[in-house]
Parts: C-alpha cells; sequence; structure tokens
C-alpha cells in the first residue's frame, strides 16, 4: 500500500471548504472507492503526489497534456509570456496568429471565437446557431457530455452520468424541453425526430468520437447521414471536439472522417494546458457573433495571452510534427494488443473501444456503441481495477465512463509498464 497520508489529509480540509472537496465531481474518487490523491507536480508521462508517490499519468489532464507533461516549448513560451503581464483585456498579436493557425488545422473552422473553457465553448455555439437560424430547440445524443451549460445535462455523460445525474436538478423545465436526445449512432431516430419537429431544430450537436461515456466511436457513415439530414433540414451541425480536436488528428475527428460541421466546438489541447476554449466554423454563421452581428457573446479574460501563447506553442510542435499521431496511434495500438490478450488470458467479459490515443476498456461483453450498451458495464469490478492499476503506480481516470488519454512521453518502456500493471490487476481482481 501507498503513504497517501497527505492527499488524505488535504481531503479532509478540502471538505470544509469546497463541495465535496474538489472543484470538479470526476476528480473525487466516489465512483471508485478511496479518497482522491492531491497533485503536486508532473513532469513527461509522470505524475507526482502529495506524498511523492509516482504514477504513469493516462489522464494527462482528460486530454490537452498530449506532448507530456511540463513540456519545454510549451514551459518557455508561457514564461515569455508572463513576464509581459498575464492580461491585457484588449487585443494581442497571439490572438490572430492563434486563429490563422486553428482555421489552416480544422478543416470546416473559417473564422473562430477564443473562449475560456469547453463549456463556455459549447453554450455559445448553441447560442449562435439559435440566433442564426431563430429556431429554440436542439438535438443532442444521450450519454454525450458538452460541459455544464444547462441545455447540455439532459442525458449528460462524463461525471454527469457516473453520479447518476444525468439531467440535473437546476435546469428549467423550459430549457430541458428545448433539448431532444436520441441514441447515439441511430440515425433512424435522428430523422424521426427531426420529422417531429420540422421547421424547429436549430442545432444537433454531438461528439464525433464519443469520449464521455467511454471511448464510443461512429458507426460507419452515421457522421455522413447526420451531414445529410443537417443540410437538408437547415440545422446546423456542431461537432464538440473539445476532446478529439488536434488529438485525433491535426484537424480533428472532422478529418479523420472526412465530414464537414457547421460549427465546432475545441478546448483542451488548444490551451496547452491553460483554461482555454474556442468555437468557429463557417463564416456566414460566425459573422452573425457580436460585434460583427448581432449574438452577443464575451469574455474579460479570452484570447489571454498565457494562454494563447502555450496554445501555440503547442499547436505548433503538433502542426510541424504530423508524425507524432503515427507514434501516439502506435503506443495505443501496442498497449491495447497488451489489454486485449490479457481480456482472453482471464476469459473476461470485457471489451475495448479505441480511436487513435483514446480507448476504454469496458467490463461487459456487450460491444459499446452507445449509452445502453455502456451502462451494462461492471462499476464495481472496474472500480477495483481502478485501484489495482492505482496501486502498482499507474492513474486512470476515476470512472469507467470515461477515455484515457496517451502523451507523446509514454515510450515502450512505459507502454511495458501500463501492459504489466494490468496484467498483475486483472489476475488480482479476478481471483
Ligand atoms: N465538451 C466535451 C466533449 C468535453 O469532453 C468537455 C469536458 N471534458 C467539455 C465539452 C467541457 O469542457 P470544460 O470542462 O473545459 O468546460
Amino acid at each position: 500500500m501507498k503513504n497517501i497520508s497527505r492527499s488524505t489529509a488535504l481531503f479532509e480540509r478540502a471538505k470544509q471548504f469546497i463541495p465535496g472537496g474538489v472543484n470538479s465531481p470526476v476528480r473525487a474518487f466516489k465512483a471508485v472507492g478511496g479518497n482522491p490523491l492531491f497533485i503536486k507536480k508532473a513532469k513527461g508521462a509522470y505524475l507526482y503526489d502529495e506524498d511523492g508517490n509516482e504514477y504513469v499519468d493516462l489522464i494527462n489532464s482528460w486530454g490537452p497534456m498530449i506532448l507530456g507533461h511540463a513540456y519545454p516549448a510549451v514551459e518557455e513560451a508561457v514564461r515569455e509570456a508572463l513576464s509581459c503581464s498575464p492580461s491585457f483585456g484588449a487585443p494581442t498579436a497571439r490572438e490572430v496568429e492563434m486563429a490563422e493557425l486553428i482555421c489552416s488545422m480544422i478543416p470546416s473552422v473559417e473564422k473562430v471565437r477564443m473562449v475560456n473553457s469547453g463549456t463556455e465553448a459549447t453554450m455559445s455555439a448553441i447560442r449562435v446557431a439559435r440566433g442564426f437560424t431563430g429556431r429554440d430547440k436542439i438535438i443532442k445524443m444521450e450519454g454525450c457530455y458538452h460541459g455544464h451549460g444547462d441545455s447540455f445535462l439532459i442525458s449528460a455523460g462524463s461525471g454527469a452520468l457516473t453520479f447518476g445525474y444525468p439531467d440535473s436538478p437546476g435546469v428549467t423545465k423550459g430549457t430541458a424541453l428545448d433539448t431532444l436526445t436520441v441514441p447515439f449512432n441511430d440515425l433512424n431516430a435522428v430523422e424521426l425526430l427531426v420529422e417531429k419537429n420540422a421547421g424547429q431544430i436549430a442545432a444537433l450537436i454531438l461528439e464525433p468520437v464519443v469520449g464521455n461515456m467511454g471511448c464510443v466511436p461512429p458507426a460507419e457513415g452515421y457522421l455522413e447521414g447526420l451531414r445529410k439530414i443537417c443540410s437538408k433540414s437547415g440545422i446546423v451541425l456542431i461537432f464538440d471536439e473539445v476532446m478529439t480536436g488536434f488529438r485525433l488528428s491535426q484537424g480533428g475527428a472532422q478529418q479523420l472522417y472526412n465530414v464537414k460541421p457547421d460549427l465546432t466546438t475545441l478546448g483542451k489541447i488548444i490551451g496547452g494546458g491553460l483554461p482555454v476554449g474556442a468555437y468557429g466554423g463557417k463564416r456566414e454563421i460566425m459573422d452573425s457573433v457580436s460585434p460583427a452581428g448581432p449574438i452577443y457573446q464575451a469574455g474579460t479574460l479570452s484570447g489571454n495571452p498565457m494562454a494563447m501563447a502555450a496554445g501555440l506553442a503547442m499547436l505548433k510542435h503538433l502542426k510541424d510534427n504530423p508524425g507524432i499521431y503515427d507514434a501516439l496511434n502506435g503506443t495505443a495500438n501496442f498497449i491495447i494488443q497488451g489489454l486485449q490478450k490479457q481480456i482472453s488470458k482471464y476469459r473476461l467479459s470485457c471489451s475495448i473501444n479505441h480511436v487513435g490515443s483514446m480507448f476504454t476498456l469496458f467490463f461487459t461483453d456487450k460491444k459499446v456503441i452507445d449509452f445502453a450498451s455502456a451502462k451494462t458495464s461492471d462499476t464495481v469490478l472496474f472500480g477495483k481495477y481502478f485501484q489495482a492499476m492505482l496501486s502498482r503506480g499507474v492513474y486512470l481516470a476515476p470512472s469507467q465512463y470515461e477515455a484515457l488519454f496517451l502523451s507523446a512521453a509514454i515510450d515502450k518502456t512505459i507502454a511495458d509498464r501500463i501492459i504489466q500493471a494490468s496484467n498483475e490487476s486483472l489476475e488480482e481482481i479476478t481471483k
């Protein structure tokens, strides 16, 4: 057993003054048992907690640390920006560079607005879609998570799913009525819903590859089918690429699957670990945003110099080193092959979903294609696996309903360590 006495003491203090002791629900280990670890620092592939324990990090800040922690070019860029004052609330050259870079890398984005989180990005994109179409209703997929905006806490994934509140108290009935939900990967359901609500749907929003009910890829033809339905009915198609943007390829999931949405929401990687989000898309839609158009959206810290510096360093590195995606995918394939062998060896009812460097080991023998199949997972067994991995120095997302994210800092030796830890853990929990 690791000594986690400092983390335990910090959690006791935290609970006195922070709801549940954490500033974002999934950080609490509520779904897997035990107390959360308090992290002091991280470098490359490793996290270090307050008690000095080392862990291979498979969360990577829920995605953004794709190059590994404290990556020198990112660190240097932030230092340089800091020395010139962390905020002005006025336009900067870095914001122009960032917008040009995003538009050059994400296929469907012609204009982009920076915000401060993924939640802000999706809330803003929905407002723009409503303002642009003059319609009120939106369609979202069960189990997809788009941040904590009111409209999205209906059949939501991630922590909302983990803690059993996919429909949060505090969301007004009117808002809930404007959000229509369908199962992921079910084109028929979308067609029927659109027919039933003809002329009333402003937007259809989805994670093109879901990360927030665990990793769930789109079925063949699904994204193309959604594109057709939306084009036919004047619905704004929004890809929420907060997780997949710059992770699954330089141009995100839309490049990988070759389907262009009307609007895209981004976050995570574009901030290089600092709090950033963005939404962008077709020029005609984005030009309806204030001050170019009447739809209001603003932010004191939007386009913050330090956040832009970190994000630019990260994105430039990814643009200049396209080979990084093959390397990440190679590491993912290697680890997944190792896990597949273990599933056979221990005759486990498990299935693995995987796209690029995002993957989830589901403790169910069902093929996970949507919310209903994800929920057939044995979350108690997952909790045991999580604890067994943690005790062997591998830090997984503390919920079955999350994707794991690899970083480029995970080399063959570290990948071997992950596979070995998993083998021992599965042996332990299936005894
Ligand atoms: N959209 C998706 C797909 C996400 O995964 C997340 C967060 N995990 C969000 C939106 C919300 O982003 P944030 O937590 O930065 O508000």
